[in-house]
């Protein structure tokens, strides 16, 4: 019998019922290495209400003690990042290096949320009227749920609980199912670094504990992450049951290449954007725009670049793992048989890849399409998989109307020599963050991520000050101490200021 991965409850790992279990697979052999246990809605109905009384505890705990108990998950996290690295890589696939990136880019949020007692400090006015003075505070909001993907299991939830937990909410996780364990070693650092039982929760599963989240009436607030459908759907049914609700959705980054640029700097680029993490990345590039004549001498060179990559089991040194599931990678390598149907020229073919992994694996090799025009399944769909399109477009006015024309803007990048273009570049695109000569520009944890269009339903980036905001709620207070040397008396007009 394999392993069932537990959810975390009242600080521990709890199995549930396990009526319904979902399969979790080693990527890099293509076998069933455990199976996760699905919360029923009558289950997340339970760690929902031990959440919310946790969380009145935890609002109600002094900024010390909540700055303390970050400044403390972060030291453990710290100290256990490879065990949390391995077990991505045992479920992902991605390659351990890849795996040590995401948990230290997550580190970096948990860091910045280790400065609440500043981030959450208000405003004073002293008086503003006579005897009156007025004070602005951020309250936690109660509960939150955070429903993360499957391409980043640590990074993601890693965006939002620590921000949610230094603001003094309790949070109900639901990760991916089929990357189920990182949240579970998460919850175990939280645990050890001192935080109260009850105040984070893990629970598993799909749709079902994902409804039960998004319409239970004590979950305050939605973040999600993953696909466009799926984040419209949640934040579509989130705000319709009152839940503020930020949901970032799906992407297809732009990569625009102008003539003066430095060519083997984007074929580097080009090369480590494209298919870092096997392309399954929100902020991967999956399109080179080439501006003309860069494009005869642009693919060759990524093309020898990849040939030089090594595809295979990500605990094996390789640069590139094995896609998630079996039936996502059948699905990446439906879009290369169609990308070569639509007529797009096929310059790497990754299905001929040869890996240094368990045949079983789900491999799929890097692949380069050149002359790829909207229109092609290829160019219109999000592929999340190790395929890279070149397009060529005649000037950079055209680059940029491709980018701004499609559904989807999350990243982008330019690459060249010329400040002039990068500062028109960056001012006219209508993307939510932009490289300039930096392929994949995720901003810092005291900036804010998000894009714009359909990869960001709501208004609110994770992370940042805009995390702060979006976790707590704002309260203007107007205070006035009776001073028998100023009586206001009886006044029934409006309110004014003298
Ligand atoms: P997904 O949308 O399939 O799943 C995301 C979450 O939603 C999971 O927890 C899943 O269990 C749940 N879910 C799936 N189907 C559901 C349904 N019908 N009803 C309710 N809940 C459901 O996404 P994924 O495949 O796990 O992740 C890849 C996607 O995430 C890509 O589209 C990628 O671009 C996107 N992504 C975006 C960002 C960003 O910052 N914008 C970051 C990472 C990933």
């Amino acid at each position: 019998m394999s392993t069932l991965i537990p959810h975390w409850r009242s600080g521990e790992r709890w199995p549930g019922a396990a009526a319904r279990t979902g399969d979790v697979h080693d990527p890099a052999t293509g076998r069933v290495a455990a199976q996760v246990s699905f919360a029923s809605a009558s289950e997340v109905d339970a760690v929902v209400r031990e959440a919310r009384a946790a969380g009145r505890e935890w609002a109600e705990a002094s900024l010390t003690r909540r700055t303390s108990v970050l400044f403390a998950f972060r030291e453990v996290l710290a100290r256990r990042r490879e065990e949390v690295a391995a077990a991505i890589t045992a479920e992902h696939g991605k390659v351990l290096d890849d795996a040590l990136g995401e948990v230290q880019r997550g580190l970096e949020v948990a860091e910045f949320a280790c400065g609440a007692p500043h981030l959450l400090k208000g405003s004073f006015s002293d008086g503003v009227s006579t005897g009156v003075d007025v004070h602005s505070v951020r309250q936690a909001l109660g509960v939150v749920a955070v429903i993360s993907p499957f391409n980043f299991p640590a990074m993601v939830p890693l965006w939002f609980v620590p921000v949610a937990i230094a603001c003094g909410n309790a949070v109900v996780l639901k990760p991916s199912e089929k990357d189920p364990s990182a949240s579970l070693l998460l919850a175990e650092c939280w645990a050890e670094a001192g935080l109260p039982a009850g105040v984070l929760n893990v629970v598993h599963g799909d749709k079902e504990a994902v409804d039960a989240l998004l319409e239970h009436p004590e979950v305050a607030a939605v973040s999600f992450v993953g696909s466009t459908p799926i984040a419209r759907y949640v934040y579509e049914t989130g705000t319709r049951h009152g839940k503020r609700v930020q949901a970032l959705g799906g992407a297809k980054n732009h990569m625009v290449v102008l003539p003066d640029a430095d060519l083997d700097e984007v074929a580097d680029a080009a090369v480590s954007a494209g298919f870092g993490s096997a392309g399954e990345r929100c902020m991967a590039i999956s399109v080179v725009v080439a501006v003309d004549p860069v494009g005869d001498d642009l693919v060759p060179r990524i093309a020898s670049r990849m040939a030089g990559l090594r595809t295979g089991d990500g605990r094996r040194g390789c640069d590139m793992g094995p896609l998630v599931t079996g039936e996502h990678r059948d699905k990446v390598a439906s879009y290369v048989a169609a990308g070569v149907a639509a007529g797009a020229t096929l310059v790497v073919d990754g299905r001929e890849v040869v890996p240094d992994g368990e045949v079983g694996g789900f491999w799929l090799g890097p692949t380069l399409f050149d002359r790829v025009e909207p229109g092609m399944p290829v160019y219109d769909e999000e592929i999340f998989g190790p395929v890279l399109s070149v397009v060529r477009v005649a000037s950079y006015d055209e680059a940029l109307a491709l980018v701004n024309a499609n559904p989807y803007g999350n990243g982008t990048a330019i690459f060249t020599g010329d400040g002039g273009a990068a500062r028109r570049f960056q001012r006219e695109v209508e993307v939510g963050m932009v490289g300039v000569n930096v392929p994949i520009p995720v901003p810092m944890a005291y900036y804010s991520f998000g894009g714009w269009k359909a990869s960001l339903f709501g208004d609110t980036h994770a992370h940042g000050m805009e995390g702060v905001h979006f976790f707590t709620r704002g309260k203007v207070i107007t205070t006035r101490w009776p001073d028998p040397a100023s009586r206001p008396g009886i006044d029934l007009g409006f309110p004014q200021h003298r």
